[in-house]
Protein backbone atom coordinates (compact mmCIF):
# COMPACT_ATOMS: atom_id res chain seq x y z
CA UNK A 1 0.00 0.00 0.00
CA UNK A 2 0.97 3.38 -0.36
CA UNK A 3 1.59 5.86 2.07
CA UNK A 4 1.78 8.77 0.15
CA UNK A 5 -1.81 10.94 -0.04
CA UNK A 6 -3.47 10.54 -3.13
CA UNK A 7 -6.20 12.69 -4.96
CA UNK A 8 -9.12 10.58 -5.71
CA UNK A 9 -10.07 6.97 -4.05
CA UNK A 10 -12.50 5.49 -6.97
CA UNK A 11 -14.48 2.82 -5.31
CA UNK A 12 -15.52 0.33 -8.33
CA UNK A 13 -17.82 -2.42 -7.33
CA UNK A 14 -18.45 -6.04 -8.56
CA UNK A 15 -21.52 -4.59 -10.61
CA UNK A 16 -19.76 -1.70 -12.10
CA UNK A 17 -17.52 -3.42 -14.21
CA UNK A 18 -18.18 -1.13 -16.97
CA UNK A 19 -14.94 -0.05 -19.30
CA UNK A 20 -16.37 3.14 -20.10
CA UNK A 21 -17.92 4.54 -17.03
CA UNK A 22 -18.04 8.53 -16.44
CA UNK A 23 -16.09 7.49 -13.41
CA UNK A 24 -13.30 6.36 -15.62
CA UNK A 25 -13.14 9.04 -18.16
CA UNK A 26 -9.95 11.36 -16.54
CA UNK A 27 -8.06 8.79 -14.43
CA UNK A 28 -4.81 10.33 -13.20
CA UNK A 29 -2.57 7.16 -12.97
CA UNK A 30 -0.25 9.42 -10.46
CA UNK A 31 -2.77 10.66 -8.16
CA UNK A 32 -6.25 8.30 -8.63
CA UNK A 33 -6.38 4.96 -7.13
CA UNK A 34 -8.99 2.57 -8.58
CA UNK A 35 -10.19 0.56 -5.27
CA UNK A 36 -12.05 -3.01 -5.32
CA UNK A 37 -12.68 -5.28 -2.92
CA UNK A 38 -13.64 -9.06 -2.72
CA UNK A 39 -15.35 -9.06 0.94
CA UNK A 40 -17.10 -12.52 2.10
CA UNK A 41 -20.64 -10.24 3.06
CA UNK A 42 -21.35 -9.66 -0.68
CA UNK A 43 -21.85 -13.67 -0.45
CA UNK A 44 -23.04 -14.39 3.00
CA UNK A 45 -25.72 -11.58 3.80
CA UNK A 46 -28.23 -13.90 1.67
CA UNK A 47 -26.14 -17.54 1.15
CA UNK A 48 -25.34 -16.90 -2.40
CA UNK A 49 -25.22 -20.23 -4.68
CA UNK A 50 -21.40 -21.13 -5.62
CA UNK A 51 -22.02 -19.95 -9.09
CA UNK A 52 -22.88 -16.60 -8.42
CA UNK A 53 -20.43 -15.46 -6.03
CA UNK A 54 -18.20 -16.82 -8.83
CA UNK A 55 -18.86 -14.80 -11.57
CA UNK A 56 -18.61 -11.50 -9.67
CA UNK A 57 -15.07 -12.47 -8.33
CA UNK A 58 -14.40 -13.40 -11.51
CA UNK A 59 -15.28 -10.63 -13.67
CA UNK A 60 -13.99 -8.87 -11.03
CA UNK A 61 -10.45 -9.79 -11.25
CA UNK A 62 -10.57 -9.41 -15.16
CA UNK A 63 -11.74 -5.93 -14.81
CA UNK A 64 -9.05 -4.84 -12.58
CA UNK A 65 -6.25 -6.63 -14.80
CA UNK A 66 -7.39 -4.70 -17.80
CA UNK A 67 -7.35 -1.54 -16.11
CA UNK A 68 -3.47 -2.68 -14.75
CA UNK A 69 -2.91 -2.90 -18.54
CA UNK A 70 -4.48 0.35 -19.63
CA UNK A 71 -1.25 2.02 -17.20
CA UNK A 72 -3.93 2.80 -13.89
CA UNK A 73 -2.66 2.32 -10.55
CA UNK A 74 -5.18 -0.40 -9.06
CA UNK A 75 -5.42 -1.64 -5.40
CA UNK A 76 -7.22 -4.75 -4.84
CA UNK A 77 -8.32 -6.84 -2.20
CA UNK A 78 -8.46 -10.52 -2.42
CA UNK A 79 -10.79 -12.49 -0.38
CA UNK A 80 -8.29 -14.97 1.24
CA UNK A 81 -6.03 -11.36 1.71
CA UNK A 82 -5.32 -12.31 5.69
CA UNK A 83 -6.21 -9.08 6.74
CA UNK A 84 -9.71 -8.62 4.95
CA UNK A 85 -12.13 -7.68 6.99
CA UNK A 86 -14.76 -9.12 5.06
CA UNK A 87 -17.00 -6.34 4.68
CA UNK A 88 -17.01 -3.63 2.16
CA UNK A 89 -17.16 -0.71 4.91
CA UNK A 90 -14.59 -2.46 6.78
CA UNK A 91 -12.03 -2.83 3.90
CA UNK A 92 -12.85 0.98 2.72
CA UNK A 93 -11.98 1.97 6.19
CA UNK A 94 -8.54 0.49 6.37
CA UNK A 95 -8.21 2.14 2.27
CA UNK A 96 -8.78 5.40 3.73
CA UNK A 97 -6.42 5.04 6.65
CA UNK A 98 -3.71 4.00 4.01
CA UNK A 99 -3.57 6.22 1.49
CA UNK A 100 -5.90 9.55 3.18
CA UNK A 101 -7.27 10.41 -0.15
CA UNK A 102 -9.06 13.85 -0.81
CA UNK A 103 -12.24 12.73 -2.53
CA UNK A 104 -14.28 9.10 -2.82
CA UNK A 105 -15.78 8.80 -6.01
CA UNK A 106 -17.81 5.87 -7.21
CA UNK A 107 -20.56 5.28 -10.05
CA UNK A 108 -23.74 5.34 -8.19
CA UNK A 109 -24.34 1.91 -6.49
CA UNK A 110 -26.81 -0.46 -7.36
CA UNK A 111 -27.92 -1.98 -4.16
CA UNK A 112 -29.61 0.51 -1.25
CA UNK A 113 -27.95 -1.38 1.54
CA UNK A 114 -24.35 -0.79 0.35
CA UNK A 115 -25.05 2.73 -0.74
CA UNK A 116 -25.88 3.45 2.97
CA UNK A 117 -22.58 1.08 3.99
CA UNK A 118 -20.57 3.36 1.98
CA UNK A 119 -21.88 6.87 2.83
CA UNK A 120 -21.98 5.86 6.47
CA UNK A 121 -18.13 5.00 6.45
CA UNK A 122 -17.19 8.35 4.46
CA UNK A 123 -18.93 10.32 6.80
CA UNK A 124 -17.19 8.79 9.39
CA UNK A 125 -13.74 9.41 7.93
CA UNK A 126 -14.85 12.88 7.13
CA UNK A 127 -14.86 12.69 3.33
CA UNK A 128 -17.78 13.13 1.05
CA UNK A 129 -18.83 10.05 -1.17
CA UNK A 130 -19.35 11.78 -4.61
CA UNK A 131 -21.64 9.94 -6.90
CA UNK A 132 -21.89 9.81 -10.67
CA UNK A 133 -24.84 8.28 -12.27
CA UNK A 134 -24.94 4.85 -13.57
CA UNK A 135 -24.94 5.52 -17.57
CA UNK A 136 -25.75 1.89 -17.60
CA UNK A 137 -29.34 2.75 -17.83
CA UNK A 138 -31.66 4.63 -20.37
CA UNK A 139 -33.52 6.37 -17.12
CA UNK A 140 -32.56 8.11 -14.78
CA UNK A 141 -34.08 7.82 -11.34
CA UNK A 142 -34.78 11.37 -11.19
CA UNK A 143 -36.95 10.83 -14.51
CA UNK A 144 -38.22 7.83 -12.90
CA UNK A 145 -39.54 9.82 -9.93
CA UNK A 146 -41.04 12.01 -12.37
CA UNK A 147 -42.96 9.52 -14.08
CA UNK A 148 -44.02 7.83 -11.29
CA UNK A 149 -45.02 11.34 -9.45
CA UNK A 150 -49.17 11.33 -8.43
CA UNK A 151 -49.67 7.62 -9.53
CA UNK A 152 -51.31 5.23 -7.49
CA UNK A 153 -50.30 2.60 -9.32
CA UNK A 154 -47.35 1.84 -11.57
CA UNK A 155 -47.89 0.40 -15.20
CA UNK A 156 -44.74 -1.25 -17.55
CA UNK A 157 -47.35 -0.22 -20.57
CA UNK A 158 -47.20 3.46 -19.97
CA UNK A 159 -43.56 3.70 -18.89
CA UNK A 160 -42.29 1.61 -21.67
CA UNK A 161 -43.94 3.81 -24.04
CA UNK A 162 -42.69 7.20 -22.82
CA UNK A 163 -39.06 5.84 -22.98
CA UNK A 164 -39.25 4.60 -26.45
CA UNK A 165 -40.39 7.88 -27.66
CA UNK A 166 -38.21 9.64 -25.41
CA UNK A 167 -35.21 7.43 -27.20
CA UNK A 168 -36.19 6.61 -30.65
CA UNK A 169 -35.99 3.11 -29.83
CA UNK A 170 -37.41 0.69 -32.61
CA UNK A 171 -39.75 3.99 -33.94
CA UNK A 172 -40.64 4.96 -37.32
CA UNK A 173 -41.62 8.48 -37.92
CA UNK A 174 -42.70 9.06 -34.33
CA UNK A 175 -44.37 5.66 -34.09
CA UNK A 176 -43.99 2.36 -32.83
CA UNK A 177 -41.89 0.19 -35.68
CA UNK A 178 -44.06 -2.72 -37.21
CA UNK A 179 -47.13 -0.50 -36.81
CA UNK A 180 -47.79 -1.29 -32.71
CA UNK A 181 -46.55 -1.38 -29.38
CA UNK A 182 -47.24 -4.47 -28.30
CA UNK A 183 -46.78 -7.44 -29.57
CA UNK A 184 -47.51 -10.18 -26.43
CA UNK A 185 -50.32 -12.45 -28.52
CA UNK A 186 -47.49 -13.59 -31.08
CA UNK A 187 -45.18 -14.11 -28.24
CA UNK A 188 -46.82 -16.47 -25.39
CA UNK A 189 -46.80 -19.71 -27.70
CA UNK A 190 -45.91 -22.91 -26.27
CA UNK A 191 -43.89 -25.66 -28.17
CA UNK A 192 -47.48 -28.34 -28.20
CA UNK A 193 -46.55 -32.35 -27.76
CA UNK A 194 -43.60 -32.47 -30.39
CA UNK A 195 -41.47 -30.26 -28.64
CA UNK A 196 -38.57 -27.34 -29.27
CA UNK A 197 -36.94 -29.72 -31.91
CA UNK A 198 -33.45 -28.95 -31.91
CA UNK A 199 -32.44 -25.66 -30.25
CA UNK A 200 -29.63 -23.38 -31.38
CA UNK A 201 -26.73 -23.99 -28.16
CA UNK A 202 -25.77 -20.94 -26.47
CA UNK A 203 -21.85 -19.81 -26.87
CA UNK A 204 -19.91 -21.43 -23.58
CA UNK A 205 -17.03 -19.59 -22.14
CA UNK A 206 -15.55 -21.95 -20.26
CA UNK A 207 -13.20 -21.26 -17.61
CA UNK A 208 -9.13 -19.94 -18.08
CA UNK A 209 -6.92 -20.31 -15.28
CA UNK A 210 -7.54 -17.63 -13.61
CA UNK A 211 -11.28 -18.36 -13.16
CA UNK A 212 -10.39 -21.86 -12.49
CA UNK A 213 -8.34 -20.08 -9.47
CA UNK A 214 -11.97 -18.27 -8.13
CA UNK A 215 -13.56 -22.05 -9.16
CA UNK A 216 -10.99 -23.52 -6.50
CA UNK A 217 -11.36 -20.93 -3.94
CA UNK A 218 -15.16 -20.74 -3.90
CA UNK A 219 -15.60 -24.46 -3.60
CA UNK A 220 -12.53 -24.19 -0.49
CA UNK A 221 -14.24 -20.74 1.44
CA UNK A 222 -17.97 -21.12 0.17
CA UNK A 223 -17.91 -25.10 1.46
CA UNK A 224 -21.25 -25.03 2.76
CA UNK A 225 -23.18 -22.64 0.25
CA UNK A 226 -25.73 -24.24 -2.44
CA UNK A 227 -25.02 -25.02 -6.11
CA UNK A 228 -22.60 -26.16 -8.66
CA UNK A 229 -19.54 -25.08 -10.46
CA UNK A 230 -19.57 -28.01 -12.51
CA UNK A 231 -21.61 -26.12 -15.35
CA UNK A 232 -19.47 -22.83 -14.97
CA UNK A 233 -19.38 -21.30 -18.31
CA UNK A 234 -20.37 -17.35 -17.97
CA UNK A 235 -19.09 -14.55 -19.99
CA UNK A 236 -17.05 -12.48 -17.85
CA UNK A 237 -14.84 -10.30 -19.79
CA UNK A 238 -16.12 -7.35 -22.28
CA UNK A 239 -15.03 -9.08 -24.94
CA UNK A 240 -16.62 -12.56 -23.77
CA UNK A 241 -20.17 -10.65 -23.51
CA UNK A 242 -19.62 -8.85 -26.58
CA UNK A 243 -19.14 -12.48 -28.38
CA UNK A 244 -22.61 -13.45 -25.78
CA UNK A 245 -24.11 -10.84 -27.32
CA UNK A 246 -23.80 -11.49 -31.20
CA UNK A 247 -24.64 -15.11 -30.41
CA UNK A 248 -27.68 -14.50 -29.25
CA UNK A 249 -28.82 -12.35 -31.70
CA UNK A 250 -27.59 -14.57 -34.58
CA UNK A 251 -28.83 -17.81 -33.39
CA UNK A 252 -32.04 -17.29 -30.73
CA UNK A 253 -33.33 -14.21 -31.49
CA UNK A 254 -35.55 -14.84 -34.13
CA UNK A 255 -37.62 -17.36 -31.85
CA UNK A 256 -37.44 -15.23 -28.33
CA UNK A 257 -40.54 -13.95 -28.88
CA UNK A 258 -42.98 -16.52 -30.21
CA UNK A 259 -41.46 -18.81 -27.05
CA UNK A 260 -40.75 -16.16 -24.77
CA UNK A 261 -43.27 -18.03 -22.00
CA UNK A 262 -42.43 -21.80 -23.32
CA UNK A 263 -40.80 -24.31 -20.32
CA UNK A 264 -39.29 -27.25 -21.63
CA UNK A 265 -38.45 -29.70 -18.84
CA UNK A 266 -34.46 -30.20 -19.01
CA UNK A 267 -34.24 -27.41 -21.66
CA UNK A 268 -32.58 -24.29 -19.26
CA UNK A 269 -32.19 -21.97 -21.93
CA UNK A 270 -34.30 -22.21 -25.12
CA UNK A 271 -34.35 -19.04 -26.97
CA UNK A 272 -33.30 -16.71 -24.15
CA UNK A 273 -30.40 -14.57 -24.45
CA UNK A 274 -28.49 -15.60 -20.88
CA UNK A 275 -27.30 -11.96 -21.04
CA UNK A 276 -28.65 -10.30 -17.47
CA UNK A 277 -25.29 -11.11 -15.48
CA UNK A 278 -23.36 -9.19 -18.51
CA UNK A 279 -25.76 -6.64 -18.39
CA UNK A 280 -26.17 -6.53 -14.42
CA UNK A 281 -21.87 -6.48 -14.19
CA UNK A 282 -21.87 -3.85 -16.84
CA UNK A 283 -20.13 -5.67 -19.26
CA UNK A 284 -22.69 -4.86 -21.61
CA UNK A 285 -24.62 -1.27 -22.26
CA UNK A 286 -28.68 -2.08 -22.69
CA UNK A 287 -28.14 0.16 -25.51
CA UNK A 288 -26.05 -2.49 -26.95
CA UNK A 289 -28.53 -4.85 -26.88
CA UNK A 290 -31.28 -3.26 -28.25
CA UNK A 291 -29.68 -1.72 -31.23
CA UNK A 292 -28.23 -5.00 -31.80
CA UNK A 293 -31.63 -7.05 -32.04
CA UNK A 294 -33.82 -3.47 -33.55
CA UNK A 295 -30.60 -3.92 -36.47
CA UNK A 296 -31.85 -7.54 -36.63
CA UNK A 297 -35.22 -7.03 -37.31
CA UNK A 298 -34.08 -3.62 -40.11
CA UNK A 299 -32.01 -6.35 -42.01
CA UNK A 300 -34.73 -8.77 -41.78
CA UNK A 301 -32.98 -11.39 -39.71
CA UNK A 302 -35.21 -11.32 -37.01
CA UNK A 303 -39.22 -11.28 -36.98
CA UNK A 304 -40.68 -7.74 -35.57
CA UNK A 305 -42.81 -9.48 -32.27
CA UNK A 306 -39.23 -11.39 -31.30
CA UNK A 307 -37.54 -7.63 -31.31
CA UNK A 308 -40.11 -5.96 -29.71
CA UNK A 309 -40.27 -9.00 -26.68
CA UNK A 310 -36.37 -8.33 -26.44
CA UNK A 311 -36.63 -4.44 -26.43
CA UNK A 312 -39.68 -4.65 -23.94
CA UNK A 313 -37.54 -6.80 -21.52
CA UNK A 314 -34.56 -4.41 -21.57
CA UNK A 315 -35.71 -1.00 -21.85
CA UNK A 316 -39.18 -1.69 -20.03
CA UNK A 317 -38.65 -3.92 -17.74
CA UNK A 318 -35.54 -3.41 -16.55
CA UNK A 319 -35.35 0.09 -16.40
CA UNK A 320 -39.07 -0.03 -14.48
CA UNK A 321 -38.30 -2.40 -11.93
CA UNK A 322 -34.87 -0.12 -11.17
CA UNK A 323 -37.32 3.40 -11.00
CA UNK A 324 -39.32 1.47 -8.61
CA UNK A 325 -36.18 0.01 -6.21
CA UNK A 326 -34.79 3.47 -6.01
CA UNK A 327 -38.10 4.92 -5.32
CA UNK A 328 -39.80 2.59 -3.10
CA UNK A 329 -36.38 1.53 -0.62
CA UNK A 330 -35.87 0.93 1.80
CA UNK A 331 -39.40 0.20 2.81
CA UNK A 332 -40.19 -1.85 -0.08
CA UNK A 333 -38.22 -4.33 1.20
CA UNK A 334 -40.70 -5.50 3.75
CA UNK A 335 -43.81 -5.36 1.69
CA UNK A 336 -46.29 -7.87 3.20
CA UNK A 337 -49.59 -7.04 1.48
CA UNK A 338 -50.78 -10.85 1.65
CA UNK A 339 -49.39 -10.90 4.88
CA UNK A 340 -47.79 -14.69 4.21
CA UNK A 341 -46.03 -16.03 6.98
CA UNK A 342 -44.78 -19.32 5.98
CA UNK A 343 -41.21 -20.40 5.73
CA UNK A 344 -39.48 -21.20 2.31
CA UNK A 345 -40.17 -24.79 2.01
CA UNK A 346 -36.88 -26.97 2.27
CA UNK A 347 -36.76 -28.34 -1.04
CA UNK A 348 -36.43 -25.22 -2.74
CA UNK A 349 -32.74 -25.59 -1.26
CA UNK A 350 -32.58 -29.68 -2.89
CA UNK A 351 -34.85 -29.72 -6.03
CA UNK A 352 -36.35 -32.42 -3.85
CA UNK A 353 -39.85 -32.72 -4.29
CA UNK A 354 -42.69 -34.76 -6.02
CA UNK A 355 -43.81 -31.93 -7.87
CA UNK A 356 -41.91 -32.56 -11.88
CA UNK A 357 -42.18 -28.68 -12.61
CA UNK A 358 -40.57 -27.51 -9.49
CA UNK A 359 -38.28 -30.19 -9.10
CA UNK A 360 -37.36 -29.54 -12.70
CA UNK A 361 -36.75 -25.45 -12.39
CA UNK A 362 -35.09 -25.76 -8.62
CA UNK A 363 -32.43 -28.91 -9.91
CA UNK A 364 -31.58 -26.45 -13.00
CA UNK A 365 -31.10 -23.30 -10.91
CA UNK A 366 -28.75 -24.95 -8.19
CA UNK A 367 -26.71 -26.79 -11.19
CA UNK A 368 -26.36 -23.61 -13.46
CA UNK A 369 -27.34 -20.32 -11.67
CA UNK A 370 -29.84 -19.98 -13.97
CA UNK A 371 -34.08 -20.20 -14.90
CA UNK A 372 -35.51 -18.52 -18.10
CA UNK A 373 -38.22 -15.85 -16.46
CA UNK A 374 -41.70 -17.70 -16.60
CA UNK A 375 -40.07 -20.39 -14.29
CA UNK A 376 -39.06 -17.77 -12.07
CA UNK A 377 -42.49 -16.44 -12.22
CA UNK A 378 -44.82 -19.17 -12.95
CA UNK A 379 -43.25 -21.94 -11.45
CA UNK A 380 -41.13 -21.33 -8.36
CA UNK A 381 -42.40 -17.94 -7.47
CA UNK A 382 -46.16 -19.19 -8.39
CA UNK A 383 -45.65 -21.57 -5.82
CA UNK A 384 -44.39 -19.69 -2.89
CA UNK A 385 -46.88 -17.38 -3.63
CA UNK A 386 -50.10 -20.08 -3.58
CA UNK A 387 -48.60 -21.42 -0.42
CA UNK A 388 -48.15 -18.04 1.16
CA UNK A 389 -44.23 -18.04 1.97
CA UNK A 390 -42.79 -15.03 3.90
CA UNK A 391 -41.81 -12.33 1.04
CA UNK A 392 -38.53 -11.78 2.78
CA UNK A 393 -37.77 -15.38 2.50
CA UNK A 394 -38.73 -15.90 -1.03
CA UNK A 395 -36.30 -12.30 -1.97
CA UNK A 396 -33.37 -14.08 0.13
CA UNK A 397 -33.95 -16.74 -2.06
CA UNK A 398 -33.90 -15.50 -5.56
CA UNK A 399 -30.93 -12.90 -4.35
CA UNK A 400 -28.84 -16.29 -3.54
CA UNK A 401 -29.49 -18.41 -6.72
CA UNK A 402 -28.99 -16.81 -10.14
CA UNK A 403 -25.65 -15.69 -11.67
CA UNK A 404 -27.16 -12.52 -12.69
CA UNK A 405 -28.79 -11.46 -9.32
CA UNK A 406 -28.41 -8.36 -7.46
CA UNK A 407 -30.92 -6.65 -5.26
CA UNK A 408 -32.42 -3.51 -7.67
CA UNK A 409 -33.35 -5.95 -10.59
CA UNK A 410 -34.36 -8.79 -8.39
CA UNK A 411 -36.26 -7.40 -5.63
CA UNK A 412 -39.23 -5.64 -7.22
CA UNK A 413 -39.55 -8.90 -9.33
CA UNK A 414 -39.96 -11.07 -6.32
CA UNK A 415 -41.82 -8.97 -3.85
CA UNK A 416 -43.69 -7.00 -6.69
CA UNK A 417 -44.15 -9.10 -9.64
CA UNK A 418 -43.88 -12.67 -8.30
CA UNK A 419 -45.34 -12.09 -4.32
CA UNK A 420 -47.53 -9.40 -5.13
CA UNK A 421 -46.34 -7.91 -1.97
CA UNK A 422 -46.71 -4.45 -2.69
CA UNK A 423 -50.33 -4.64 -3.36
CA UNK A 424 -50.41 -3.98 -6.98
CA UNK A 425 -47.95 -1.11 -6.92
CA UNK A 426 -45.99 -2.77 -10.11
CA UNK A 427 -48.37 -5.72 -11.14
CA UNK A 428 -52.62 -5.19 -11.84
CA UNK A 429 -52.86 -8.51 -9.97
CA UNK A 430 -51.94 -11.23 -8.55
CA UNK A 431 -49.65 -13.61 -11.41
CA UNK A 432 -52.27 -16.83 -9.36
CA UNK A 433 -52.51 -19.47 -11.52
CA UNK A 434 -53.30 -23.49 -11.07
CA UNK A 435 -51.45 -26.38 -12.28
CA UNK A 436 -53.20 -26.02 -15.62
CA UNK A 437 -51.22 -23.07 -16.71
CA UNK A 438 -48.01 -25.29 -16.34
CA UNK A 439 -49.61 -27.96 -18.00
CA UNK A 440 -50.34 -25.54 -21.25
CA UNK A 441 -46.60 -23.88 -21.17
CA UNK A 442 -44.75 -26.98 -20.72
CA UNK A 443 -44.28 -30.51 -20.80
CA UNK A 444 -43.72 -31.11 -16.84
CA UNK A 445 -47.37 -32.48 -15.88
CA UNK A 446 -46.86 -35.53 -18.30
CA UNK A 447 -43.81 -36.88 -16.21
CA UNK A 448 -45.57 -36.25 -12.99
CA UNK A 449 -47.55 -38.05 -10.24
CA UNK A 450 -50.07 -35.64 -9.78
CA UNK A 451 -52.46 -34.21 -12.54
CA UNK A 452 -52.76 -30.71 -13.01
CA UNK A 453 -56.31 -30.64 -13.48
CA UNK A 454 -56.87 -32.29 -10.15
CA UNK A 455 -58.30 -30.66 -6.90
CA UNK A 456 -59.38 -33.56 -4.90
CA UNK A 457 -58.00 -36.97 -4.82
CA UNK A 458 -54.58 -38.97 -4.22
CA UNK A 459 -53.30 -37.06 -8.06
CA UNK A 460 -54.36 -33.58 -7.02
CA UNK A 461 -51.94 -31.44 -8.14
CA UNK A 462 -50.40 -29.00 -5.12
CA UNK A 463 -50.49 -25.92 -7.25
CA UNK A 464 -54.29 -26.58 -8.50
CA UNK A 465 -54.86 -27.23 -4.72
CA UNK A 466 -53.05 -23.72 -3.64
CA UNK A 467 -54.79 -22.25 -6.22
CA UNK A 468 -57.89 -22.41 -4.45
CA UNK A 469 -56.74 -22.18 -1.34
CA UNK A 470 -55.22 -18.84 -2.19
CA UNK A 471 -58.76 -17.66 -3.70
CA UNK A 472 -60.62 -18.28 -0.86
CA UNK A 473 -57.90 -17.00 1.46
CA UNK A 474 -57.81 -13.77 -0.02
CA UNK A 475 -61.72 -13.48 -1.38
CA UNK A 476 -61.96 -10.19 0.29
CA UNK A 477 -58.85 -8.18 -0.34
CA UNK A 478 -59.21 -9.43 -4.43
CA UNK A 479 -62.77 -8.95 -4.77
CA UNK A 480 -62.10 -5.34 -5.52
CA UNK A 481 -59.31 -6.12 -8.39
CA UNK A 482 -61.12 -5.93 -11.38
CA UNK A 483 -58.51 -8.15 -13.22
CA UNK A 484 -59.24 -10.79 -10.17
CA UNK A 485 -63.47 -10.59 -10.77
CA UNK A 486 -62.72 -13.70 -13.33
CA UNK A 487 -60.75 -16.32 -11.22
CA UNK A 488 -63.02 -15.35 -8.27
CA UNK A 489 -65.92 -16.15 -10.02
CA UNK A 490 -65.08 -19.62 -10.02
CA UNK A 491 -65.81 -19.29 -6.52
CA UNK A 492 -69.06 -18.15 -6.76
CA UNK A 493 -70.57 -21.98 -7.93
CA UNK A 494 -68.95 -23.72 -4.83
CA UNK A 495 -71.31 -23.99 -1.64
CA UNK A 496 -69.79 -23.73 1.97
CA UNK A 497 -69.17 -27.51 2.57
CA UNK A 498 -66.77 -27.62 -0.60
CA UNK A 499 -65.01 -24.32 -0.01
CA UNK A 500 -64.69 -25.90 3.27
CA UNK A 501 -63.06 -29.09 1.35
CA UNK A 502 -60.76 -27.22 -1.01
CA UNK A 503 -59.16 -24.58 2.47
CA UNK A 504 -58.75 -27.87 4.26
CA UNK A 505 -56.54 -29.72 1.94
CA UNK A 506 -54.83 -26.53 1.02
CA UNK A 507 -53.77 -26.02 4.30
CA UNK A 508 -53.13 -29.69 5.00
CA UNK A 509 -50.74 -29.51 2.42
CA UNK A 510 -49.04 -26.21 3.43
CA UNK A 511 -48.66 -27.84 7.25
CA UNK A 512 -46.91 -30.92 5.19
CA UNK A 513 -44.52 -29.05 3.44
CA UNK A 514 -44.10 -26.68 6.42
CA UNK A 515 -43.30 -30.02 8.26
CA UNK A 516 -40.45 -30.46 5.97
CA UNK A 517 -42.23 -32.92 3.01
CA UNK A 518 -41.67 -32.56 -0.59
CA UNK A 519 -45.59 -32.48 -1.49
P1 LIG B 1 -34.00 -12.91 -21.47
O1 LIG B 1 -35.24 -13.71 -21.33
O2 LIG B 1 -33.17 -13.19 -22.63
O3 LIG B 1 -34.42 -11.37 -21.43
C1 LIG B 1 -33.54 -10.36 -21.93
C2 LIG B 1 -33.12 -9.40 -20.85
O4 LIG B 1 -34.22 -8.62 -20.43
C3 LIG B 1 -32.59 -10.04 -19.58
O5 LIG B 1 -31.24 -10.35 -19.70
C4 LIG B 1 -32.84 -8.96 -18.55
O6 LIG B 1 -31.80 -8.06 -18.47
C5 LIG B 1 -34.08 -8.25 -19.08
N1 LIG B 1 -35.29 -8.71 -18.37
C6 LIG B 1 -36.16 -9.64 -18.75
N2 LIG B 1 -37.19 -9.71 -17.87
C7 LIG B 1 -36.93 -8.82 -16.91
C8 LIG B 1 -37.60 -8.43 -15.71
N3 LIG B 1 -38.77 -8.97 -15.34
N4 LIG B 1 -37.02 -7.49 -14.95
C9 LIG B 1 -35.86 -6.92 -15.30
N5 LIG B 1 -35.18 -7.24 -16.42
C10 LIG B 1 -35.72 -8.18 -17.22
N6 LIG B 1 -33.41 -10.46 -13.56
C11 LIG B 1 -32.17 -10.10 -13.24
O7 LIG B 1 -31.45 -9.56 -14.08
N7 LIG B 1 -31.68 -10.29 -11.98
C12 LIG B 1 -32.44 -10.87 -11.00
O8 LIG B 1 -31.98 -11.01 -9.87
C13 LIG B 1 -33.77 -11.26 -11.32
N8 LIG B 1 -34.57 -11.85 -10.39
C14 LIG B 1 -35.85 -12.20 -10.73
C15 LIG B 1 -36.67 -12.77 -9.75
C16 LIG B 1 -37.97 -13.13 -10.04
C17 LIG B 1 -38.87 -13.68 -8.98
C18 LIG B 1 -38.45 -12.95 -11.35
C19 LIG B 1 -39.86 -13.33 -11.70
C20 LIG B 1 -37.64 -12.40 -12.34
C21 LIG B 1 -36.34 -12.01 -12.04
N9 LIG B 1 -35.50 -11.42 -13.01
C22 LIG B 1 -34.23 -11.05 -12.65
C23 LIG B 1 -36.00 -11.10 -14.36
C24 LIG B 1 -35.77 -12.19 -15.43
O9 LIG B 1 -36.29 -13.40 -14.98
C25 LIG B 1 -34.30 -12.35 -15.78
O10 LIG B 1 -33.76 -11.08 -16.15
C26 LIG B 1 -34.08 -13.29 -16.95
O11 LIG B 1 -34.67 -14.54 -16.69
C27 LIG B 1 -32.59 -13.46 -17.21
O12 LIG B 1 -32.36 -14.37 -18.24
P2 LIG B 1 -31.91 -13.91 -19.70
O13 LIG B 1 -30.76 -13.02 -19.60
O14 LIG B 1 -31.79 -15.13 -20.52
O15 LIG B 1 -33.17 -13.04 -20.11
FE1 LIG C 1 -46.30 -29.26 -11.51
FE2 LIG C 1 -48.82 -30.01 -10.92
FE3 LIG C 1 -47.88 -30.31 -13.38
FE4 LIG C 1 -46.95 -31.85 -11.40
S1 LIG C 1 -49.04 -31.80 -12.22
S2 LIG C 1 -45.73 -30.84 -12.99
S3 LIG C 1 -46.98 -30.42 -9.70
S4 LIG C 1 -48.18 -28.39 -12.32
Amino acid sequence: MTSAPIRRLLIILGDQLDEHATLLRDVDPDHDLIWMAEVREESTHVRSARARIAVFLAAMRRFADRQRALGRAVEYIRLDDRANTGTLAGELRRAIEAHRPRHLAMTAPGDWRVLDALRRTAREAGLALELEDDTHFLCTVREFATHARGRKQLRLEYFYRELRQRTGILMDKGKPAGGRWNFDAENRRAFGAQGPGELPPPQRFLPDADTRDVLAMVTREFADHPGSLAAFDWPLSRAEAMRALEDFITHRLPGFGRYQDAIWAGEPWLYHSRLASALNLKLLNPRELVQAAERAWRDGHAPIEAVEGFVRQVIGWREYVRGIYWTRMPGYLDSNALEAGEPLPAFYWSGDTPMACLADAIGQTLRVGYAHHIQRLMITGLYALLLGVEPRQVHAWYLAVYVDAVEWVELPNTIGMSQFADGGLMASKPYAASGAYIDRMSNHCRGCRFRPRDKTGEHACPFTVLYWGFLLRHHERLIRNPRMKMPLRHLEGLDDAARRDLQARADAHRSRVRGGAGA
